[in-house]
């Protein structure tokens, strides 16, 4: 192939994968259209993959190749090994792993081209570097955190907010005199020490409830990180799926704001110089109802109407396929059964949605947080399986609560409460939750898939009666 057609043809690639790339972030908008979104995603990678190793710039495919063995050796096994509960914790591996890349170019090209960089370019590479390894190290602890080898809730300590924020000061001000001086190579390692030292001061008083939001942010820096990085390199596709990137994760933020009705600055500074009430692990002696599998079985079948309320549990137990049985078991007696979906149930945005399609439970019993809550009042019964900070009414009153002002699904306003869980236990944001002490609630102690198996098992045996 001549020059010319290479370059035509990587031109080619570039603008097919840059328009999947669009079309995949639109399709995955929607259940119905997801698995095409994943598609088109895909199909854009592998073009720009195959148009950048196309690149006349490219020296030597060795390391290339090096490269690409170490990463899939690294990448198949996180794939196919790591459980669906554990994909917030991969997906800050990635965000790591992906900064870091961008971080680590914008420091060859710093290299390379010193001091021959005019200001245009140093400014996309203070900034690629800024935002590429804050990312990198705010990952690794939003990783630790969710792995729950580092602390999950906030780290906090006097006069953070001020070390913090200065400490940001002088990065943007060293940033900003290598923009000038880009030949200062020395402050070069500063600059990346201090960006790298922020990362981890940034997100260690971030924890609880606000996790979700962080890892959508982190998501946001990354990808503008690597859109800073299209700046530097000349590369048009990295720039608009950097940036594509960028907003979406910044959107995906600002809803998970929204549905938790935290700010960004509380986000992000709420948990500044404040010291966390909530009693890790303190589970209360207080006496609560219990019920056995064959009479939720008949407080069930007598409903006409019940909302299940799925959470983290069930996606631990992986009862989703059991809970489309007990769905179609109470459906077919004539019982309305629908589902409530608390925007951060689980650990992943859409994760519910996610378990629940897989086990082929209609979208339309789906039903979103605001639409659903004004009608728990008129529920005979809350089925609740595995979820918990999500139904806490504490959200709702108790100001010392951390999880105060998130929006809860209604759950104690139903006429009979049933909480699947296998024990006292507190959930991720590491608290007490008080429906779980109410007269009209009774607690169904179990593993979730075993539990809602033993329901199933009851209802059709009719043993219950
Ligand atoms: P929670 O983490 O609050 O509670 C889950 C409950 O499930 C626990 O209380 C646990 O109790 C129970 N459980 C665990 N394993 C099983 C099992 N095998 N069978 C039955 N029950 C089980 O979950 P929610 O979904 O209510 O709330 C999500 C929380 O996670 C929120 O605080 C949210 O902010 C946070 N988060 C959400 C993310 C997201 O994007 N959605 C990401 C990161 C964090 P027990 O041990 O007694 O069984």
């Amino acid at each position: 192939m001549s020059e010319q057609l290479i370059e035509h043809f990587i031109q080619f690639s570039y603008i097919a994968a840059a328009v999947l790339f669009v079309l995949s972030l639109k399709w995955l908008s929607a259940p119905t259209t997801a698995r095409r979104g994943v598609r088109a995603g895909e199909i854009g990678m592998l073009l720009a993959i195959i148009g950048a190793l196309l690149h006349h710039g490219i020296v030597s495919y060795q390391w290339i190749l090096v490269a690409f063995v170490v990463g899939s050796l690294i990448g198949v096994p996180m794939a196919v090994l790591m459980p669906m509960t554990a994909v917030p914790q991969r997906t800050a591996l990635s965000h790591a792993f992906g900064a870091l890349a961008a971080a680590l170019v914008g420091t060859a090209e710093y290299y390379l081209k010193t001091p021959n960089l005019d200001s245009f370019i140093m400014i996309a590479l203070v900034l690629e570097m800024l935002l590429g390894f804050l990312t990198f190290t705010g990952s690794l602890m939003a990783f630790g955190k969710l792995q729950e080898v580092l602390p999950t809730r906030p780290v906090t300590y006097r006069g953070q907010n001020f070390v913090n924020l200065a400490l940001l000061g002088i990065a943007v001000l060293i940033g900003a005199y290598l923009v000038v001086n880009p030949g200062a190579t020395g402050l070069f390692l500063v600059f990346a020490g201090l960006c790298l030292l922020f990362g981890v001061l940034l997100i260690l008083p971030i924890g609880g409830a606000d996790m979700p939001t962080v890892i959508a942010l982190l998501n946001s820096y990354a990808g503008l990180a690597s859109s800073a990085m299209g700046f530097v390199l000349d590369n048009k596709l990295l720039i608009i799926a950097g940036a594509l990137d960028g907003t979406s994760g910044f959107i995906l933020s600002v809803i998970m704001c929204k549905a938790m009705n935290r700010s960004f600055t509380n986000v992000l500074f709420g948990a500044f110089g404040q010291v966390q009430v909530a009693a890790a692990g303190k589970v209360e002696e207080r006496p609560v109802r219990s019920a056995t599998p064959s009479e939720a079985a008949s407080i069930l079948e007598t409903a006409s109407s019940v909302i299940i309320v799925p959470g983290y549990g069930m996606a631990v137990a992986q009862a989703q396929h059991k809970v489309r049985e007990l769905y179609e078991s109470l459906s077919k007696r004539g019982v309305e059964v629908r589902f409530a979906i608390h925007p951060v149930a689980g650990r992943m945005p859409g994760h519910m949605n996610v378990l629940l399609a897989e086990a082929e439970i209609p979208y339309d019993k789906l039903s979103e947080m605001e639409e659903i809550n004004g009608d728990f009042p008129y529920a005979d019964v809350a089925l609740v399986i595995g979820a918990n900070d999500v139904t806490n009414p504490a959200a709702r009153h108790d100001q010392a609560s951390p999880i105060y002002g998130m929006p809860i699904l209604d759950v104690d306003k139903a006429k009979t409460v049933m909480v699947i869980k296998r024990s006292m236990n507190p959930g991720f944001a590491g608290i007490e939750n008080e429906l779980y002490y109410m007269d009209r609630t009774l607690m169904l102690f179990g593993d979730a898939k075993g539990f809602v198996g033993e329901i199933v098992k009851s209802l059709s045996d009719g043993a219950h009666g």
